[in-house]
């Protein structure tokens, strides 16, 4: 051993007994996990000592021990599971801090959208967060008379007297921007515009957690066509990129007929996921397939009011997670948005918007797919899909297994789907027990285990927490076989989905 590594020893020496010492020491409180997380993120025995490279080792776990959510504000199981493992923590009545683990999974449902949204021509880009009252005004959305009336939009008024609008949906903001710039020659077009951003509602009571919050993450695409039949085309193009996103995420979904309500237009159709939580009621007729939100139906009616059969009517609730609407010039003639058609005269842009609730997809996903007790993502969604399990501090096998783990974890990053997806479980003063059960419980869906026989046999315990199998298996076949369980993930997405085409009838005849 060289001079060189004396400091290292010196420092992880210390490091090493603060990391033992503070998780005993640490005061009591929601900090206590923080603090010695962090320092075990700090710790150079753990870090360095594995290999040269960045090792993903646990992500602090907020779990309130203390928690001050009382049971009654949890109203659903996502919720629950969602505080319970710490991937969410309540701030107010209806805000949330989403804490690092949520926030991977969020990225890649970032990710995946912004794939599917290029992949259909669209383009990202912000818009602010206020849009100044007056434009609402314009469009009529907001009456002159609304100015102080509670409502659910969130409303602020500036030093200057005006009234700011924090929007749940920015229909205005990017008309006003094509008006602003009025009239483009029909050549430019089709234009298709989206943004992920941070959107308010003034719920009278949030609830559901991430599922009907006041402030929340939401892709809004807008798109604007010189006529309606290029504007129809483009509502199929969104609705079937939407078909391949939901497709690709996995969770079973349902295409509905939706109510053009608030928003105006004349064809909007809805993206459900079937859950008993789920505040829209749906209805579908197994005789002609007319697939539909209840609101379009008359409230009592028990009748399909396409084909008049009354015995093939089924109900279920449904947790909405996307939104498509033809708008035509719903916006676009008020606020002034043109383009130069072919004949040299202006003409009004027809528009469609196109919204995903993405903090309420993860909270819906993993309200459909979980049990009670554990956690289960989409796979796309994991926030890791591996979680390595290293022996507990002070069994005999604890020094031998670290070549190991440095190893496993860096051959892991070469096998498919696992590149970057790999974390290490390293609170090593908990029994492997103990973090088999939490990772579980998490939802990581690959699980391998670096126990004794790691040591004696070269054995490695691998779990495929979706099937609940495990296997104990040899090294190389332990790579083969994490590679083949999320081969098999990325598989079931393409046959999970179910799809219903529903007209609105009466909207299409407009068109
Ligand atoms: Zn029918």
């Amino acid at each position: 051993m060289g001079a060189s590594a004396l400091p290292i020893i010196i420092f992880s020496a210390i490091f090493g007994v603060v990391g033992i010492v503070l998780p005993i020491v640490a005061p009591k409180g929601p900090n206590r996990g923080w603090l010695c997380c962090y320092m075990a993120q700090m710790n150079p025995l753990i870090g360095p000592k594995l290999h040269q490279n960045t090792i993903l080792i646990m992500a602090p776990l907020i779990i309130p021990k203390n928690a001050t959510v009382k049971s009654q504000d949890i109203n659903s199981k996502s919720q629950r599971l969602m505080l319970e493992h710490g991937l969410i923590r309540q701030a107010g009545n209806g805000t949330f801090y989403l804490l690092p683990l949520l926030q991977r999974s969020l990225q890649k449902a970032i990710d995946l959208i912004d794939r599917h949204m290029e992949a259909i021509g669209a383009q990202k880009m912000t818009l602010p967060l206020l849009t100044s009252a007056e434009l609402w005004k314009k469009s009529g959305r907001l009456k002159a008379n609304e100015g102080g009336t509670p409502t659910e939009l969130l409303q602020t008024t500036d030093r200057h007297g005006k009234v700011q609008i924090l929007g749940p949906t920015h229909e205005e903001s990017i008309t006003s921007l094509l008006a602003a710039i009025a009239p483009v020659t029909y050549r430019q077009f089709p234009l298709r515009l989206y943004q992920i951003s941070t959107k308010f509602r003034d719920e009278m009571k949030p609830r559901f957690g991430l599922m009907r919050a006041k402030e929340f993450l939401m892709k809004d695409l807008y798109t604007f066509d010189v006529d309606r039949e290029g504007c129809r085309d483009t509502y199929e193009s969104v609705n079937e990129a939407y078909g391949r996103l939901f497709g690709e995420i996995g969770v079973p979904f349902v295409k509905v007929a939706g109510d053009c309500g608030t928003m105006g237009g004349s064809l909007s159709h809805e993206y459900h996921f079937p859950s008993e939580v789920g505040e829209d009621q749906l209805i579908r007729c197994t005789r002609c397939g007319l697939h539909s939100n209840a609101e379009l139906f008359p409230a009592v009616s028990e009748q399909c009011k396409s084909c008049i059969s009354s015995e093939t009517v089924e109900r279920q609730a449904g947790i909405e997670v996307a939104h498509a609407f033809i708008l035509e010039e719903r916006y676009t003639k008020p606020l002034g948005a043109t383009c130069l058609a072919a004949n040299g005269k202006p003409a009004p842009l027809q528009m469609g918007c196109y919204g995903i609730g993405v903090t309420r997809l993860l909270a819906a996903s993993i309200e459909v797919l979980s049990s009670e007790k554990e956690i289960r993502w989409p796979a796309a969604l994991a926030p890791y899909r591996v979680c390595l399990i290293t022996p507990k501090a002070g069994s005999k096998e604890e020094t031998q297994a670290v070549p190991w783990i440095g190893k496993l974890y860096n051959d892991l990053q070469t096998v498919p789907n696992c590149t970057g997806e790999v974390i290490v479980d390293d609170r090593t003063q908990l029994t492997i027990g103990k973090r088999l059960l939490d990772a579980r419980k998490l939802g990581y869906p690959v699980i391998v285990i670096v126990g004794s026989k790691a040591i004696s046999e070269e054995m490695f315990e691998v779990h495929n927490v979706t099937d609940g199998t495990e296997v104990n298996l040899s090294y190389g076949d332990t790579l083969t076989a994490v590679g083949e369980i999320l081969a098999s993930k990325s598989a079931k997405h393409q046959h999970s989905t179910v799809q219903n085409q529903c007209g609105n009838k009466a909207a299409q005849e407009v068109l």
